[in-house]
């Protein structure tokens, strides 16, 4: 089958194409799906780029968004037909631990979670194979592109501002980097939600665009000084904050949240330590919450939610899977707006 195979952690030069690697056998509880579509997502260059304490055996398979359609059923599963177009829950759990026993709706929280393309192979190849309890059919309505959207990004976003934030009508969400495949959807979802919402770019001319996605104030994180500009609109400050920047902008959310905001933490772009004033955390009422993925439940209501248009994925870009290295390097730019997806013919 078509595979992008990383060969060894490093740059884009260790992502190699090819059309002959062996199509992964469907277990009795698997279902195979041929990829359609698949999108690049951040935690695809940190698997490249590996980190310490991840081992993974190579050549490994990248990419969390399995968009297609039923090629094979194992043996065990119902419920399905070839030929379903289908979406797959990122996040695999092992149905065993103690997390998975006493809350069995939360599967994102398993203590031995595994996430194609990090710890199993992923979505960058022709075709995958995926527990049958992962799959849940994709609408007819919905394009295998804009479904790529959804898996990763959009079940984060959906996650922390329906689940964990509980986003209610008239409060202000503020996101850093509105642009990308997770801040237009978050945008969107917080305006669904009936927010004020703030969002950033880190160029001018990706303003207009955000704004048509539903942001009512969109800065520039390079060139504003953002917790200025937001104590001029909302001197009380932010009810509810959206970070995956990490590092180099914690302290800015921290002091734009007001009394009793909420905290979103999911994503360590720019470093992944920092320091917390317990005494203002204490004294401000502040919620910080750490996240990442949800449950299927969340991204079947994602999938409602987006057949009945009420959210459309922004696609920036659409390349073949064999042009998966530029993808990254594209990513890497900032050079986008919205999700990367790579199709496979
Ligand atoms: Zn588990």
């Amino acid at each position: 089958m078509k595979a992008v195979l990383l060969t060894e952690h490093g740059g884009t030069d260790k992502l190699h194409y090819t059309t002959d690697f062996p199509i992964p056998t469907c277990g009795p509880g698997d279902i195979l799906v041929r990829i359609k579509a698949t999108s690049v997502n951040r935690a695809d260059l940190v698997v490249r780029n590996g980190y310490p304490m991840l081992t993974i055996p190579m050549p490994h398979i990248l990419g969390g968004d399995v968009v297609g359609e039923i090629s094979e059923i194992g043996s065990v599963v119902k419920g399905f037909s070839i030929g379903d177009r289908v979406l797959t829950l990122p996040i695999v759990s092992c149905g065993e631990c103690y997390l998975c026993t006493t809350k069995p709706d939360q599967n994102h929280l398993c203590l031995n979670w595994k996430y194609f393309g990090m710890h199993i192979n992923g979505s960058y190849a022709e075709y995958c194979a995926v527990p049958a309890k992962n799959v849940v059919l994709l609408p007819e309505s919905i394009s295998y592109e804009d479904a790529t959207a959804f898996g990763v990004a959009g079940l984060t976003a959906y996650h922390a501002l329906y689940t964990v934030a509980k986003l209610e009508m008239g409060e202000t969400f503020f996101i850093w980097g509105g642009s990308g495949g997770l801040g237009t959807i978050a945008v969107q979802l917080a305006k669904a939600a009936g927010a004020i919402v703030i969002a950033t770019v880190g160029k001018d001319d990706k303003k207009e665009t955000i704004k048509q996605l539903g942001a009512d104030y969109v800065f520039n994180h390079y060139t504003e000084d953002i917790p200025t500009e937001v104590k001029k609109l909302f001197p009380y400050g932010i009810d509810c904050i959206m970070d995956y920047a990490g590092t180099a902008t914690f302290p800015k959310s921290f002091e734009m949240l007001r009394k009793g905001g909420r905290m979103l933490l999911c994503g360590i772009l720019t470093g992944r330590e920092t320091t917390l004033s317990i005494h203002q955390t204490y004294l401000r009422h502040l919620s910080i919450h750490g996240l990442y993925l949800g449950t299927k439940r969340e991204l079947e209501e994602l999938l409602t939610l987006a057949a009945a248009k009420s959210i459309k994925p922004l696609i920036g870009r659409v390349m073949d899977l064999s042009q998966a290295a530029e993808a990254h390097e594209l990513m890497v730019s900032g050079n986008y707006l919205g999700k990367i997806v790579l199709t496979v013919a």
